[in-house]
């Protein structure tokens, strides 16, 4: 398993091309030290999800390595390394199962109180006390699916960051993670993230820069490369 200690991420010329010639992340290194925010921007394709979705092994990559706190992410269990990890995915799809279970997934074990907290959080707790799907459950127990009930993009994606809260991981991934949110809600919620951040190892993609102006380092790509890097201010 993998051993959690202080949370520094190093990926080391790390090379992903899904097996074609172009495209994917090209002999990249870049290393967050513990606690270090990181926002990641660049053009669509450019591979920043493809860099997130490596460290969460949802492939493994081609060249290279990727390490936390010097440990091989392929040396250890695909369990153990998801479970350090909290991720919010650019297309967060929900479970079909309850707004509840769907909240617990990533810490089955929390009480109703730090559920609620999470949702609060989220600014999901409202939204939700007002759901009742086609056969009668209502908030909490409401089930999400096609036979449960409709949550629009926002909703959903609202629902993916109390699960990412409650799950509180010392490391955590934010792949356009408010991108469905009216600007309202979404300086709200950035407001609670930043309490979240606090002692995590932070990388955050962002198509707009307001979402990462705090962030410690900006890092942009291009064609799987590292073209620029530097403050919010310096870019
Ligand atoms: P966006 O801002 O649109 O989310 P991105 O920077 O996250 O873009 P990626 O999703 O990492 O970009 O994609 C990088 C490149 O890899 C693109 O050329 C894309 O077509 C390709 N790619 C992504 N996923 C796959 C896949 N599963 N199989 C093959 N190619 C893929
Ligand atoms: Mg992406």
């Amino acid at each position: 398993p993998l051993q959690m200690k202080a949370g520094e991420v190093r990926f080391t010329n790390v090379t992903h091309h899904y097996g074609r010639e172009r495209g994917g992340i090209q002999a990249l290194n870049l290393t967050l030290k513990p606690g270090e925010k990181v926002g990641l921007v660049g053009r669509s394709g450019a591979g920043k999800s493809t860099l997130v979705k490596l460290l969460l092994r949802f492939y493994d990559s081609e060249g290279g390595s990727i390490e936390i706190d010097g440990q091989n992410i392929v040396q250890v269990t695909q369990e153990s390394l998801r479970r350090q990890i909290g991720m919010v995915s650019q297309d967060s799809s929900l479970l079909h199962r309850s707004i509840r279970d769907n909240i617990l997934y990533g810490r089955p074990e929390a009480t109703d109180e730090e559920l609620f907290a999470a949702a609060r959080q989220a600014q999901a707790d409202t939204f939700i006390r007002d759901l009742q799907d086609p056969a009668g459950n209502t908030g909490y127990d409401a089930e999400v699916g096609e036979r449960g009930v409709k949550l629009s993009g926002g909703q959903r994606q609202r629902i993916a960051l109390a699960r990412v809260i409650l799950k509180n991981a010392p490391i955590l991934v934010l792949d356009e993670a408010t991108s469905a949110l009216d600007s309202e809600v979404e300086a709200a919620i950035q407001e609670t993230l930043y309490d979240v951040m606090q002692e995590k190892t932070v990388i955050a993609i962002a198509h707009r820069l307001s979402t990462i102006a705090h962030m410690d380092r900006i890092v942009v790509l291009d064609e799987g490369r590292i073209v620029e890097e530097g403050s919010h201010e310096d870019l």
